[in-house]
């Protein structure tokens, strides 16, 4: 959504960079509630043109506001290398100790590795050095759901391909003992392997290259030194950005042996999103996606997580529209043809509450129980919808679901 905030008057301020009368605020000047000179410039250009030396302000106004001490968890600490820390506050500050908090489940946040590096020749988004979209909050978009031009569809296509090979590369090295940091890895370097960058690293502040959400964690977990443990359920949650636009995708696995509710919960989800794909076409209402979804989850006995939705995207990684998928929701207009967006449900085993872990990303269920997410980025065509993330011959074969022919 547009914020108010970035426009300023015009009378009294002038560019940072080159002086001329300043009609747009740096946004993260505007949330750190710094001064209005020297956070003022007249053009995107001049914004980018200031950003290297301009970011220092904000580094600085944070090292003033003091981090909060935290006191030592329950959990034995883990002997690991430089570097390794615990994430709190979105990413921004790091703590070597594990923070208090009420947990909902088992899991526990482990230490993350140090920020991976991005060669200079990959073409990043705006926020790769600065950690705040610049673009995307105030652009049109959010309000507006664009109609993609065939060339911009074209290039979605193939990010969207090179995604799907990403995620299913994280996905053949899923096996107990495996750490989620591992995934990151892997996802990091097989989207600069392929010319991309990694879109959720430095997303707002998001420390790692892929989200990878265990058992309870509903979406946005952050790779970390857990190791994966026979009987776990991992959603790896993988956007890249390659010429210009997004594309953006995730599927749960299994690691070993797991639990015939679990089993249940996981194809579920998967027949959720294949349900809700398949009402897709030109004059299809956005609000219906969430019936069909809160339908199949229900019908067998799981909730619909509320807080999260599908959004747009192309190039802007999250824009119009909003895709809700519980049901009754009050999601306005319909698809029309060249329109792309994501449908990404998480269903829950138990209730469709989530609470929010101290490091301000990793969503879980207010009860502690499992839960589940697919995702793919999805084209409205003339005639219906084409998947622009779909599985490809050489995926992985595992789902149990798809074998039986
Ligand atoms: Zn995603
Ligand atoms: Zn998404």
């Amino acid at each position: 959504m547009a914020s108010e905030s970035d426009v300023v008057d015009t009378s009294t301020l002038s560019c940072a960079n080159c002086g001329k009368p300043a009609n747009l605020q740096c946004p993260k000047c505007v949330e750190l509630k710094l001064p209005r000179e020297g956070s003022a410039f007249c053009t995107q250009e001049c914004f980018k043109f200031s950003w290297s030396s301009h970011k220092s302000l904000h580094l600085k106004a944070k090292l003033s506001s003091s981090l909060s001490t935290v006191d030592l968890g329950h959990q034995s600490s883990v002997s690991l290398g430089e570097g390794w820390l615990y994430c709190l506050k979105g990413g921004r500050a790091r703590t070597p100790k594990l923070p208090h908090f009420d947990w909902t489940g088992t899991l526990r946040p482990y230490p993350i590795s140090s920020k991976r590096i991005v060669p200079a020749h990959i073409d990043k988004p705006d926020w790769a050095d600065g950690g705040t979209p610049i673009v995307e909050p105030s652009s049109d978009f959010q309000r507006i759901v664009e109609i993609k031009s065939p060339d911009l569809i074209q290039r979605m296509r193939e990010t969207c391909h090179i995604a799907r090979e990403v995620l299913d590369a994280a996905a053949r090295i899923i096996q107990p003992g495996v750490t989620t940091d591992e995934i990151d890895r892997v996802v990091h370097e097989a989207t600069i392997a392929a010319g991309g960058y990694p879109s959720p690293l430095n997303y707002h502040f998001f420390p790692k290259s892929c989200c990878t959400s265990v058992n309870e964690v509903i979406c946005h977990g952050i790779p970390d030194a857990r190791k994966l443990e026979d009987g776990d359920i991992v959603n790896v949650d993988v956007t890249v950005y390659y010429k210009g636009v997004h594309g953006d995708l995730n599927e749960t696995y299994f690691v070993g042996n797991v639990d015939e509710e679990s089993r249940q919960l996981v194809k579920c989800t998967y027949e959720c999103l294949e349900k809700a794909i398949s009402i897709v076409k030109p004059g299809v209402r956005f609000r219906e996606i969430g019936e069909v979804i809160n339908r199949h989850a229900s019908m067998s006995g799981f909730s619909v997580v509320k807080s999260y939705c599908g959004h747009g995207i192309g190039e802007l990684f999250h824009c119009a529209p909003n895709i809700p998928h519980y049901g009754r929701n009050k999601a306005v207009g319909v698809m029309k043809a060249g329109q792309t967006f994501t449908i990404e449900p998480m269903i829950n085993a138990g209730v469709w509450r989530d609470r929010m872990w101290p490091d301000g990303w990793t969503a879980v269920t207010a009860d502690g129980k499992r839960s589940a997410q697919f995702e793919h980025t999805l084209l409205v065509t003339e005639t219906g919808v084409e998947v622009l993330s779909g599985r490809l011959p050489t995926s992985p074969n595992v789902f149990p679901w798809l074998n039986s022919s």
